[in-house]
């Protein structure tokens, strides 16, 4: 019998002062125990040789895995810690054996013309730079190599969990960049959708952009879940949370929209790996 539940009390998806969090891990687990969470999981944004502005550095990553499994230790009893890490999409190295789960996000489009990564969820104007050089200014161009790039990323290295699948939206509001509720979109991201639910990964609903104000809703999109749900494929809540407050963010409205979706399980971080739950 699969175990009911009628609220998400985990978090596989959390940012520390090792990389571009704002609090120390300790502070998010004491966080985490006092928003009634019973399992939070690391994921620490792995080194990427090309971009040092937000990951960790080599000799930080060592001290994460090493603080990480202490607090894993110190808070046994009272709250689950996970190691895990944001691995992303370009990084080099990275020996996932290391983590108890990887979460694989894609944060960059590279420029085959410029030779150049281009960030995807910074600023306004590097994601303009990144479509006008490397894509003579056509945004459905840049958002096929986005998802390309994602397409192979799952492919080789089959994530725990596949991050923020279209956080090539961020940015979109308004759709500034490409028009996101077209076919021709819409068949890019959920051709990249079934990769991820044909290799077996969970896909992460992250409510990350909301919190920090740039979506209105949590990526991916609604058409983009239903079609994961359509598939039969498997999905979890995350915050993608960078501070305190932000860990348990919009967790019941997100199972509400699941519901709405047409999901009736839901996978959460537990000390021995992703557990499926029924949705009371
Ligand atoms: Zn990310
Ligand atoms: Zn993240």
């Amino acid at each position: 019998m699969m175990e009911k539940i009628s609220k998400i009390t985990a978090n596989a998806h959390t940012h520390t002062t090792y990389c571009d969090g704002k609090c120390s891990a300790e502070e998010m687990i004491l966080g985490a125990i006092g928003k009634g969470l019973t399992c939070l999981g690391f994921s620490g944004h792995c080194y990427t040789w090309f971009d040092e502005s937000y990951a960790m550095s080599r000799e930080n990553t060592e001290q994460y895995r090493k603080e990480i499994l202490e607090l894993k230790e110190k808070y046994r009893g009272t709250i689950d810690i996970v190691l895990g890490t944001e691995w992303d999409g370009d990084a080099r190295d990275l020996d996932p054996k290391e983590y108890e789960y990887t979460l694989g996000s894609c944060h960059y489009v590279y420029g085959e013309t410029t030779g150049r990564y281009y960030t995807v969820d910074y600023t306004i104007e590097e994601l303009q730079a990144c479509k006008d050089e490397a894509f003579h200014g056509d945004g459905m161009a840049m958002v096929r190599a986005y998802y390309e790039a994602m397409i192979r990323m799952v492919q080789n290295r089959k994530p725990t969990i596949v991050g923020h699948l279209d956080l090539i939206r961020k940015l979109n509001a308004g759709n500034r960049f490409f028009d996101e509720t077209s076919e021709d979109y819409l068949q890019i991201a959920k051709e990249a959708a079934k990769v991820c639910v044909d290799s077996g990964c969970i896909i992460e609903i992250n409510t990350g952009g909301v919190y920090r104000r740039y979506r209105n809703t949590p990526y991916p999109a609604e058409p983009i879940l239903r079609y994961i749900n359509d598939l039969g494929g498997k999905v979890t809540i995350n915050s993608d949370c960078h501070d305190i407050e932000g860990i348990d963010y919009m967790f019941p409205q997100t199972l509400e929209l699941m519901k709405r979706c047409g999901f009736r399980t839901v996978w959460q971080l537990t000390a021995e790996g992703m557990k499926e739950y029924e949705i009371l």
